[in-house]
């Protein structure tokens, strides 16, 4: 057969303008929810856009369902606070997580399918204008200046106008969508498929990764890492323990082939957990609606935060954010993951042995207890001055984002975008131009945890 692929131009049409805000947000993790609800609180008329049916993103639909502490690396004084405190205070109410104190590995475990009803509460009461099952599609530029996006969902495509628009996309489709430059990692952290498993006994992440090690080449699993989460009020384990590495998120036909390699994956993952003792009745109760992705496009922004600052604690005038969780590597060219502490401990954990231990500095008398993320690394370079980005795109190296990516550590970047996108409004200022002391004054009188 002939290949038919030549480009066509597609007719020019009418496109409906939907709906006018102030802000409008793309992407309802609570990255994006996050930025809609502060912006909302401070009086700014705010729309959200989610192509999937719930907001959350990956603590939902792909079942993440940890979220790190809010305490610095001593667990003696309280880092993180605002919306994401919040919303733990809701979960709790709701019986649907469980405080994992002075745990480095989890600070606190929800049930991702009552996070969702919890996320819709705070969306539906904070007035925010919320499309769900939309997907943005195109950026809509007038006169140079970014007016509006166009989105698509069952009632067809529609504009809706705003003065200022957070991209919380996860893989900054806007910015991309409008032309601006953006980088990825040389060896980008793997996408992961995770999945809930009931009547499994004796639940144990390290023996399953010891059997993924052991089988690995007979049933095709890349070099990987296992480990799982109990689903709090509930009788499900969750199980992340699949690897996609090389998949491209940005890509359609890599992405396609990975959601499909990581279910292949999870199917393997369930043969092998019926090998283990207690686990010979499992069965396979929920996969994710998508595939996990950790790491795809960053933004060329006024500051890219480097691995050094994060190490080392480095304190910027403009904070919006501040974490404690660890560097934590895991890696697409070997199998395991690595982990570096700000105290200058490092670890290498691989399936199957023994646990490594190193410094990557010497030891100090004193260490930095948390690590802070700068304003200028959400706002992107180029001609668009109401345009900011939040979640994992923002600008860090390779080593930065593999602390940063957290989701306490994201959803504070939203925060911090929805107030500054509404302070803009009020003080009629570029982004980039925003007085960082008012920035952090607003958002810790709305309860973040930046006044120090
Ligand atoms: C397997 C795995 C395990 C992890 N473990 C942990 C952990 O234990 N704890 C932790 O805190 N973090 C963990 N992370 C990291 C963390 O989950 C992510 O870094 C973080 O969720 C990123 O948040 P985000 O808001 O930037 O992106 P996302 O959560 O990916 O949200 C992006 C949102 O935008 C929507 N969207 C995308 N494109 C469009 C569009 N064009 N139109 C409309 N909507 C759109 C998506 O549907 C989604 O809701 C893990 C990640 C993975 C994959």
């Amino acid at each position: 057969m002939q290949n038919s692929r030549i480009d066509i131009e597609e007719p020019s049409r009418r496109t409906p303008v939907i709906h006018e805000a102030d802000v409008c947000v793309l992407g309802g993790s609570c990255t994006g929810l996050f930025a809609a609800v502060r912006a909302a609180r401070l009086g700014a008329k705010v729309v959200l856009v989610e192509r999937q049916n719930c907001f959350g993103g990956v603590a939902t639909l792909s079942l993440v369902n940890i979220w790190h502490s809010l305490l610095d690396t001593n667990f003696e004084e309280q880092i993180i606070g605002g919306l994401t405190a919040e919303v733990i205070e809701r979960l709790d109410q709701r019986g649907a997580g469980e405080h994992r104190p002075n745990n480095p590995n989890a600070g606190y475990i929800f049930n991702p399918e009552d996070l969702k009803i919890t996320l819709d509460e705070l969306a539906v009461e904070s007035g925010i204008k919320l499309y769900l099952h939309t997907l943005f599609v195109a950026p809509w530029v007038e006169d140079g200046q970014l007016a509006g996006v166009l989105v698509e969902n069952k009632s067809g495509r529609g504009l809706i106008r705003a003065r200022q628009f957070v991209d919380a996309t996860g893989d900054g489709d806007l910015v991309h969508r409008l032309g601006l430059d953006s980088h990825v990692s040389p060896l980008p952290q793997p996408s992961t498929t995770c999945a809930k498993f009931g009547n499994w006994a004796k639940p144990d992440g390290a023996a399953l990764g010891k059997l993924v090690a052991e089988f690995r080449e007979e049933f095709h699993l890349p070099h990987g890492f296992v480990w799982g989460c109990n689903v709090p009020d509930s009788a499900l384990y969750m199980i992340a323990g699949t690897r996609v590495p090389g998949m491209d998120p940005t890509d359609a036909d890599s992405l396609t082939a990975g959601e499909i390699e990581g279910r292949r994956q999870v199917g393997v993952l369930k043969k092998l957990i019926r090998k283990l003792p207690g686990g010979e009745n499992v069965t396979l109760e929920t996969l994710p609606a998508r595939i996990g992705l950790r790491e795809s496009r960053h933004i060329h922004s006024h500051h890219r935060l480097t691995t050094d600052e994060v190490l080392h604690g480095v304190s910027f005038p403009d904070v919006i954010a501040k974490g404690s969780y660890r560097v934590d590597i895991h890696h697409i060219d070997k199998p395991g993951i690595t982990l570096r502490y700000l105290d200058g401990r490092e670890e290498y954990s691989c399936p199957g042995q023994p646990k490594q231990y190193s410094r990557w500095r010497e030891e100090t008398e004193t260490n930095p207890t948390h690590y802070q993320i700068p304003y200028r690394s959400l706002v992107p370079k180029g001609p668009y001055p109401n345009l900011i980005a939040a979640g994992r795109m923002i600008d860090t190296e390779p080593g930065a984002h593999a602390a940063v990516r957290v989701m306490v550590n994201m959803n504070q970047t939203g925060e911090a975008a929805g107030v500054a996108c509404t302070l803009a409004l009020q003080d009629n200022t570029p982004l980039n131009k925003l007085d960082p002391m008012k920035l952090r004054q607003t958002l810790s009188e709305g309860g973040s945890l930046l006044k120090k």
